[in-house]
């Protein structure tokens, strides 16, 4: 399988101090990559490094994050906003909240897409409306229709996963997207990402604190301590015979969903 993104000798530094050292490792086409590690280790600072979203004080200081033969800390501001979306997509621990209240989400979803591509809104809402029936949500009409506080917390976190497919992005970066999430509709946003690579190929980097998504979802996992790789593997190597004590502990000590493959 080819490798989309390839990160090499990635260190990364807020205001000088550097938090995530000298890391290597690469996502293949349509491949879930899990990362863990405990709170701080630099798990969400790997994908914000590839998206230019460190904010002030944040840089990548030495090393490349290749993704389609170009150098992502090289590219100027606007060319990353241009990929942001169509080329590669970040979702959020609460990416339902993004939304705005007074809006209805089909027409805040329709300028989100407009901004990247011509369509009419009546298109956009045919488009949008399939997806969201693809993705198994029920009655997708009423959900585009919907302003944000109609719809539970739950589902707009799943609506939000859902809308960074309307671009059709080759990865998708997913930083703690089910941390927030009841148990019930943790497994919902799990089968939705699972649906989402089985349909558009798209390459997942999923960061979680918990086991069980990785377990469920992750062909390979990361694990990070102090911004850096620890160990990492098959998923099902790394879990059930972790090399590290880290790991080990790592695991005795994060939430574990209950959710099998295909359940
Ligand atoms: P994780 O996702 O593993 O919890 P983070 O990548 O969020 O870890 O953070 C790694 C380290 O970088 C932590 O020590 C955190 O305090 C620090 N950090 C994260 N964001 C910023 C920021 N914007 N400015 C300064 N330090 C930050």
């Amino acid at each position: 399988m080819n490798k989309i993104l390839q990160y090499v000798n990635v260190t990364t530094s807020y205001n000088g101090t550097p938090v995530v050292r000298d890391v290597s490792f690469s996502l293949r086409e349509g491949e879930i990559l899990g990362v863990v590690g405990e709170s701080g280790s630099g798990k969400s600072t790997l994908l914000k490094a590839a998206m230019g979203l460190l904010g002030p004080g944040g840089v990548v200081t030495r090393g490349d994050i290749w993704f389609k033969e170009r150098n992502l800390p090289d590219l100027p501001e606007n060319e990353l906003r241009r990929l942001s979306g169509p080329e590669l997509a970040m979702i959020f621990q609460h990416a339902g909240a993004s939304f705005c209240p007074i809006r209805s989400v089909g027409a805040q979803l329709f300028e989100a897409v407009s901004a990247h591509e011509e369509i009419t809104e009546a298109d956009f809402r045919e488009k949008a409306a399939a997806l969201l029936k693809k993705l198994r949500f029920e009655d997708a009409a009423r959900i585009l229709e919907s302003y944000p506080f109609e719809l539970s917390g739950g589902m707009m976190q799943r609506v939000g996963i859902a809308a960074a497919m309307l671009l059709n992005p080759s990865v998708l970066l997913a930083d703690e997207p089910t941390s927030a999430l009841d148990v019930s509709v943790q497994k919902q946003a799990v089968e939705e990402m699972l649906l989402i690579r089985e349909m558009y190929h798209t390459a997942i980097i999923i960061v979680t604190h918990n086991i069980g998504v990785v377990r469920a979802m992750a062909d390979r996992v990361i694990v990070m301590k102090d911004g850096r790789i620890m160990e990492s593997g098959d998923t099902r190597d790394v879990l059930e015979h972790p090399v590290q004590e880290y790991t080990k502990k790592l695991m005795a000590a994060v939430p574990r969903l209950r959710l099998r493959r295909g359940a």
